[in-house]
């Protein structure tokens, strides 16, 4: 079920910054983001850079891609989305798979399993949890290749 905002109307669409309880400004990532290329706009919070606090916004839109973080909490959603990536980038599962577990293990609807929704806690349990079941499938993986071999070298 996936329904568009309506951008009229959308006067609360700016989130709040949980740190410092300021406003958010939209604007561009340029001075923010090293490389803005792809014309990034950001949600920045109003004590940017005395709070470094902001979220990334869904293009074309105005639609805040999870909530407002920190540095810290930014370097963690990173760690969590690189585990998690490998589930699918290396054809353990589908993409879709993915993001299944990932509602999964969150216990948060399909539509609400982002890895920039994340807070501190679950982003250090995505990225346990990730680990293990990339873990899980190069064991098996292992395994697997192993009996390739064995099976080879008889029917040979
Ligand atoms: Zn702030």
């Amino acid at each position: 079920m996936k329904h568009h905002q309506k951008r009229k109307g959308m006067k609360n669409a700016a989130p709040r910054c949980p740190y410092c309880g300021s406003h958010t400004v939209l604007r561009s990532a340029d001075g923010i983001y090293v490389d803005n290329s792809r014309e990034t706009m950001l949600y920045v919070c109003k004590n940017y850079p005395a709070c470094d606090a902001y979220v990334r916004v869904q293009p074309g839109t105005t639609i805040p891609l999870g909530t407002v973080a920190n540095r810290e909490l930014r370097a963690m959603r990173a760690e969590a989305h690189r585990h998690f990536n490998q589930l699918f980038k290396y054809g353990f599962m589908s993409k879709h798979d993915a993001y299944q577990w990932l509602a999964g293990i969150l216990n948060a609807p399909r539509d609400q399993a982002h890895i920039g929704c994340l807070n501190e806690i679950t982003c250090e349990y995505v990225t346990r949890e990730a680990k293990k079941l990339v873990a899980w499938y190069q064991e098996k993986q292992r395994e697997k290749n192993c009996r390739l071999r064995k099976g080879g070298a008889m029917a040979s």
